[in-house]
């Protein structure tokens, strides 16, 4: 088993050596026994998607096949495998979002699920034209809910929330005619372009990637997003402790773990039922312990403060500490090895969506209609199971951190008028954060998002690439197994400010904010994209005007793919850590890296060393810089 991708992450090692002692099978060794990669694969030059194949294409020019069966060329495979990865993450994107607004259609006063953020929800009423007056919210929230729904399907038109962009953004999609229509629309006119024997054309494939990857940045991921903060509310900052340390052996722990908050909210009620609680300590337990894990983690840390055990690389830990009695989990990153892995422990692994039945799982299905119900009965269920735990396999890593959370862009903003002078400013907008960034104090700002993979070290270039920005006074804003990493590594603490430049110091000390702010889950990064095109519009520019950019140093999923896209769509430069696999096609690695810039103004960087990818980013902030004049 190899450890060297954990030097960095120093309490994983420990667990690993007590894993092999159980008799635990996690990632690593599974990544040994991949042994070397397939070097077609890994190029994007091999082709399944029809029976004449597989086909793959000869990496050599000249030499060996060329092309595929149907004469298809790498340039043609690289494109349509791109393309079906942008299609996959925003089809998880989406379906998340629409599940979320079936929630909201089903919103009532006794019902589990209520409207939390009536201000919110009145605010997007107004926005599409629902009538409010003398309505009941959960009236106008099913209003909302359906003209939401419609947006996955409707025949005609373009997608509402392209309207938020800067005016020459949304003209720079119209001109290309990459204005998404409807978001299962988009996914599915790309499934059909891929068919065999359909778009062979590396561009339009790469344009039609774009037009479906915005059906996800500002349709899909953008609803998700609104509708759970009406639903659930508005995140607001909190403070929470981040890493494995989190978990308690005194207490009945519990991990939840996936994406979707309609789910997670209802675990969190019945984690605080009191009755359970009760039970929890008939059992011998303090209490229970609720901690999240990736997106789901997220979503629940944002808005309740929930503990983060870890993020996407720490699932199999987490069980591996002997001490957790029940991991839940819905949807999306969940290695199906948490099976196996949690028969090695007394835990129950249990899955609950119909859409990712697990092998192997305890399977419970969550039906909306009697959300609480199932959740409790779960929470029951690993609350009766801490009498299993096995006392000899417990070992928790004394490590944790603690972090501030909760950063929406409405909570952004409230920190940002605190120094809004009353005799000649206004409230309420983002002219704070762009005057600090157009003074210089603020170089510029930095999205930090997506996985852990196993090709890099873990967290590594995460932390790496946020220190060096944060020293250059650049703020960030970060999601997803990101943020979760900058919360293990103590940076989204006020006392974090003494890592940063003056400017940037002066800024966290002015405002009360820590110098990395946690913005959400994965589908939140419309979170970054409503922040960015807010203070573009404020500056009458377009997003790729300003000095900003987005990094992925770790990324590993189709989601990832589809969030690269429409950030780089959307004008904003972006950054990879880790090379996808395009490099079987020099034409398509062309568009992707410098001939997109040239459509959209914004392109993609593959750089995986992360101290020259922070160099390559600053660069990038100071030409912007310059091109502004300030
Ligand atoms: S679509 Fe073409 S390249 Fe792909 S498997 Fe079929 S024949 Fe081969
Ligand atoms: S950041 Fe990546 S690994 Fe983490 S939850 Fe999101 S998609 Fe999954």
């Amino acid at each position: 088993m190899s450890h060297e991708v954990l030097e960095f992450d120093g309490i994983s090692t420990g667990l690993l050596e007590k894993g092999k002692a159980d008799g635990a099978e996690t990632i690593w060794d599974r990544q040994a026994a991949m042994k070397a990669k397939c070097g077609f694969g890994d190029k994007g030059i091999c082709c399944r998607i029809c029976a004449m194949g597989p086909c793959r294409i000869s990496p050599v020019e000249g030499k060996g096949a060329q092309r595929g069966l149907c004469g298809a060329t790498a340039d043609t495979i690289v494109a349509r495998n791109f393309a079906r990865m942008v299609c996959g993450g925003a089809s998880a994107h989406s379906d998340h979002a629409r599940d979320i607004a079936h929630v909201m259609h089903i919103a009532n006063k006794e019902g589990n699920y209520k409207v939390k953020d009536v201000g919110k929800l009145m605010n997007l009423a107004k926005e599409w034209g629902v009538n409010t007056d003398d309505r009941e919210p959960n009236d106008i929230a099913h209003e909302i809910a359906e003209i939401a729904l419609n947006e996955f399907g409707k025949p005609f038109g373009v997608q509402r929330l392209l309207v938020r962009a800067p005016e020459q953004r949304q003209k720079i999609w119209k001109d290309l005619k990459i204005e998404p229509r409807a978001i299962d629309r988009e996914i599915a006119t790309l499934m059909h372009s891929t068919h065999i024997g359909c778009a062979s054309d590396a561009e339009s494939i790469l344009d039609l990637c774009m037009r479906t990857s915005l059906a996800d940045g500002w349709g899909g991921s953008w609803i998700g997003t609104e509708l759970s903060d009406i639903m659930f509310g508005v995140p607001t900052a909190r403070g929470t402790e981040a890493n494995l340390g989190v978990i308690e052996e005194n207490m009945v722990n519990i991990m939840v773990h996936g994406h979707d908050p309609s789910f997670s909210e209802m675990v969190v009620l019945a984690a605080e039922d009191p009755e359970l609680l009760a039970l929890a300590k008939e059992m011998g337990a303090a209490g229970i312990n609720l901690v999240g894990m990736c997106c789901t983690g997220n979503e629940v840390t944002m808005r309740h403060g929930v503990k983060i055990a870890g993020n996407f690389y720490q699932q199999e830990l987490a069980i591996m500490t002997g001490a957790m009695e029940a991991v839940m989990v819905d949807v999306q990153c969940i290695f199906p090895a948490l099976a196996k892995l949690a028969d090695v422990y007394h835990t129950q692994f249990i899955s609950t969506s119909p859409k990712a039945k697990m092998e192997g799982s305890i399977y419970i299905e969550f039906e909306e209609d009697h959300a609480l119900d199932i959740c409790k009965k779960i929470v029951r269920g690993a609350v009766e199971n801490f009498k299993n735990r096995d006392k000899e396999k417990v070992m928790i890593p004394e490590a944790k951190n603690s972090a501030v959370v909760g950063y929406s862009v409405e909570t952004v903003i409230q920190h940002l008028d605190k120094v809004v002078n009353s005799q000649t400013d206004v409230f309420n907008t983002v002219k704070p954060l762009s005057d600090v960034i157009w003074a210089g104090v603020l170089r510029g700002a930095v999205g930090i998002v997506g996985c852990n993979n196993p090709q890099v070290e873990h967290d590594k270039s995460h932390i790496t690439i946020m220190k060096e920005l944060i020293k250059n006074d650049i703020i960030v804003v970060t999601t997803g197994c990101a943020a979760q990493a900058a919360a293990k590594a103590g940076l989204m603490t006020m006392e974090a400010k003494e890592l940063c430049g003056r400017g940037l110091k002066e800024v966290c000390e002015r405002v009360g904010i820590p110098p990395i702010l946690h913005m959400g889950s994965c589908v939140d990064i419309s979170r970054i994209l409503d922040i960015v095109s807010r203070v573009a519009i404020e500056r009458g520019l377009d997003n790729s005007d300003l000095p900003v950019t987005g990094v992925a140093p770790e990324w590993m999923s189709e989601k990832a793919v589809s969030i690269g896209t429409y950030v780089v769509s959307s004008g904003i430069n972006t950054y990879l850590g880790v090379t996808p696999q395009v490099t079987g096609s020099e034409y398509f690695v062309d568009l992707l890296t410098n001939k997109l810039e040239e459509k959209v103004g914004a392109k993609f960087i593959f750089e995986e060393d992360p101290v020259e990818c922070a160099r390559l980013m600053m660069e990038d902030i100071e030409a912007k810089r310059d091109k502004l004049g300030i």
